[in-house]
C-alpha cells in the first residue's frame, strides 16, 4: 500500500512558518501584507475558492480583499479596478478568479495586473521568467507539488516524469518545475499515443485533466509516485480525483489522496506568493 502523501499535514506546517514570517513582517512594516481576490459571476466553485482564499488569508495574518462583481460587468470596469489595485501600497497581490465570464477576455485581464502583484504567476512577463529559470512567483498548484515531493524526500533528479495535461497553469508549469529540477519530463495531453507507455515507463506522474479516476493501476509502473491534481464528482456525486485511488495506491508508492492532497497546498501556496510580493514590494 502506498504512503499518503498529505497536503494538510505539509501545508499546516508551512502556514504555521508562514504566520510567524507575517508577524515579522507585520513588526517591521507595521502592515500585513495585502492580498486582493476579485471574483466575478455567480459560479458556485468559483465562490467556494474565493472564500476558502479569503479564510486561509486570516488564518495566516494576511488581509484578505474580496471584491464581487455581478455577471454584467463590462471589460472595461474590470479592467479598471485592476488599475487602480495596482497603484494601491496596501495591495500587495492580486488575483482575478477564473473562468471570467464570455465577455471578458481573460488574456486582457492577466495582462492588465501589475506583474510585481501577479500572486498566480499568470502574467506572460512572469510565465516567460519561470521558462528561463529567472522568476520571482512560481504558479501555486505546481509550485505546490514540488513542495510536497521535497517534503517526502522524492528525488526528481534523473527520474523519468509524466505530466498529464498541459494546461497554463498546471501541466505546462508543472514541466517546467520538473526539468528544472533535472526529471526528464514527457508532457502528454489529449492528443498522445500510447500514453499508457509513457506512464508505464515514468517515476513521478503528475495527473491534471479534469476526468475522473482516469489513472489506473495497469498504466503504473510499480513503486512509482503519483500525483492527483483533479477535482471531478464522479457518478455518485462523490469527490474524486483524476487518479483511481483504490487501485492505485495498490502499486505506488507514495501518492496523493483527492481531496486532502494537491489542494490545499495550491492555497497554501498563494499565501507565500502573497507575502513574497509584500517583501519585494517593500525593499
Ligand atoms: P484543463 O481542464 O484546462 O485542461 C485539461 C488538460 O487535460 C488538457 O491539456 C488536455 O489536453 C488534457 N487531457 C484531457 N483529456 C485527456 C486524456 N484523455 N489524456 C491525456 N490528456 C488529456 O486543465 P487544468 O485547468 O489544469 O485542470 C485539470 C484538473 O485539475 C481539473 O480537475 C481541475 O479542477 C483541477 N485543478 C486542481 C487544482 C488544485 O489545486 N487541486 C488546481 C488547478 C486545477
Amino acid at each position: 500500500m502506498a504512503e499518503l502523501i498529505s497536503g494538510k499535514i505539509v501545508s499546516e506546517k508551512l502556514r504555521s512558518e508562514l504566520r510567524d514570517e507575517i508577524a515579522e513582517f507585520k513588526l517591521q512594516c507595521g502592515r500585513c501584507p495585502g492580498l486582493a481576490v476579485i471574483v466575478v459571476g455567480s459560479d458556485p466553485a468559483s465562490k467556494v475558492y474565493v472564500r476558502n482564499k479569503h479564510k486561509a488569508c486570516l488564518d495566516v495574518g494576511i488581509e484578505s480583499y474580496q471584491i464581487e462583481y455581478p455577471d454584467g460587468i463590462s471589460e472595461e470596469e474590470l479592467l479598471l479596478k485592476i488599475d487602480e489595485l495596482n497603484a494601491d501600497t496596501k495591495i500587495n497581490g492580486i488575483l482575478v478568479q477564473l473562468p471570467l465570464p464570455n465577455n471578458i477576455s481573460e488574456k486582457k485581464v492577466i495582462e492588465r495586473i501589475s506583474p510585481d502583484k501577479d500572486v498566480d504567476a499568470f502574467h506572460p512577463a512572469n510565465v516567460g521568467r519561470i521558462t528561463i529559470g529567472n522568476y520571482s512567483f512560481l504558479p501555486c498548484t505546481p509550485s505546490g507539488i514540488i513542495s510536497l515531493l521535497d517534503y517526502y524526500g522524492v528525488q526528481i533528479s534523473g527520474k523519468n516524469c509524466a505530466v498529464i495535461g498541459r494546461s497554463n497553469i498546471v501541466g505546462k508549469p508543472m514541466a517546467l518545475l520538473l526539468t528544472e529540477r533535472n526529471g526528464t519530463v514527457t508532457l502528454c495531453h489529449s492528443k498522445t499515443q500510447k500514453l499508457k507507455e509513457i506512464t508505464l515507463n515514468s517515476d513521478i506522474i503528475v495527473v491534471a485533466i479534469g476526468k475522473a479516476e482516469f489513472l489506473t493501476a495497469d498504466m503504473v509502473k510499480p513503486g512509482a509516485v503519483v500525483i492527483d491534481v483533479g477535482i471531478n464528482r464522479n457518478d455518485e456525486g462523490k469527490l474524486v480525483g483524476d487518479v483511481k485511488f483504490d487501485e492505485v495506491s495498490q502499486v505506488a508508492s507514495m501518492i496523493t489522496p483527492v481531496p486532502g492532497g494537491v489542494g490545499p497546498m495550491t492555497i497554501t501556496t498563494l499565501l507565500k506568493n502573497t507575502l513574497l510580493a509584500a517583501k519585494i514590494q517593500n525593499k
